[in-house]
């Protein structure tokens, strides 16, 4: 267990280098870690947190109890409460509003999908927690839905929350669910995504022990069976990942493309046959190289 006064410089590298990387921006996002087995150490309300001095921090108890500091703690301390609640074995808290996960979650999609190894690995997948007030006590029992079997999870609407067995595990997943929306979106963007086939993601999950880690939760034997639970109020046992079966293949392409068949409809094809192509949806616009600058050149005369 570190020390407190290093405990207090770890808080302000971290605040530093969300800050840098424009994981928020003002006064956003809040970090805290457990101080013993019963309290807290925790960032203040409305401080920047790339400009933090070790002494501004916050002691509480796990009730909220604010013990020492000259500042209130953060308006997202009962989110935190309830984090370090229900996961003995999670040590730190991080949130903040990185703006590419931030945008899947104000477009509703989750970070689900058997894109990246190491994601299914270690977070198994990302989450979105239902929109909730901020600051208020909705936002708990949205991450309660969550927080038993992942360490990280978008907010709807809002931003993204990790967990960690010590501060840089929780913000290191906090860079991981960046760095992963980002590749995502250019994935999106071209058109395209291969996906992990679920015999190769069972065999990724079972790496996870020679890595040394410990995921609160394992990947969902039958992920449309997890969501309906999840859909009924449950909270999540396991973790939902979109994976198709491969036939073999251990990627299979996925096209993305408006009006095309969800994955979740064709990954279930239980006939033998491959899920169709979703490049070959019918309401596809075709036009040749003559037409597009045609229409091109129209759009520019009006906008003249
Ligand atoms: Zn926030």
């Amino acid at each position: 267990m570190s020390s407190e006064s290093q405990l207090r410089a770890d808080i302000v590298e971290v605040g530093r280098r969300m800050y840098a990387r424009g994981y928020t921006a003002s006064n956003d996002g809040n970090i805290s870690v457990r101080l013993g087995s019963d309290r807290l150490l925790m960032t203040p309300k409305s401080v920047c947190k790339g400009f933090m001095a070790p002494d501004m921090m916050c002691i509480t108890d796990l009730e909220g109890r604010k013990l020492q500091g000259d500042r209130d703690p953060s308006s997202e301390m009962l989110m935190h409460l309830e984090v370090y609640r229900q996961r003995p074995d999670v040590h730190a808290v991080v949130h903040a509003h990185p703006p590419i996960a931030t945008g899947f979650a104000v477009a509703g999609i989750p970070l689900d999908r058997a894109v990246l190894a190491e994601v299914l690995t270690t977070l198994g997948s990302i989450p979105i927690a239902e929109y909730a007030t901020p600051s208020t006590k909705e936002l708990p029992e949205a991450v309660r839905k969550y927080i038993k079997a992942h360490d990280g999870m978008l907010l709807a609407n809002h931003g993204a929350l990790t967990s960690g067995a010590d501060l840089y595990a929780a913000y290191y997943k906090m860079e991981t669910i960046e760095h992963f929306a980002k590749i995502s979106l250019v994935a999106r963007l071209l058109g395209r995504e291969n996906l992990i086939a679920r015999d190769e993601v069972d065999r990724l999950q079972g790496l996870r022990g020679s890595y040394g880690i410990k995921a609160p939760a394992p990947i969902c034997a039958d992920p449309s069976e997890a969501l309906a639970l999840l859909d009924a109020g449950n909270p999540a046992m396991c973790q939902v990942v979109q994976a198709p079966e491969g036939d073999g293949q251990r990627l299979v392409p996925d096209v993305i493309g408006a009006g095309a068949p969800s994955l979740a409809a064709t990954s279930r094809a239980s006939d033998g046959t491959h899920p169709p192509r979703r490049a070959e949806a019918v309401d596809e616009i075709r036009l040749t190289y003559r037409e597009l600058s045609t229409l091109i050149a129209d759009a520019v005369k009006n906008l003249r």
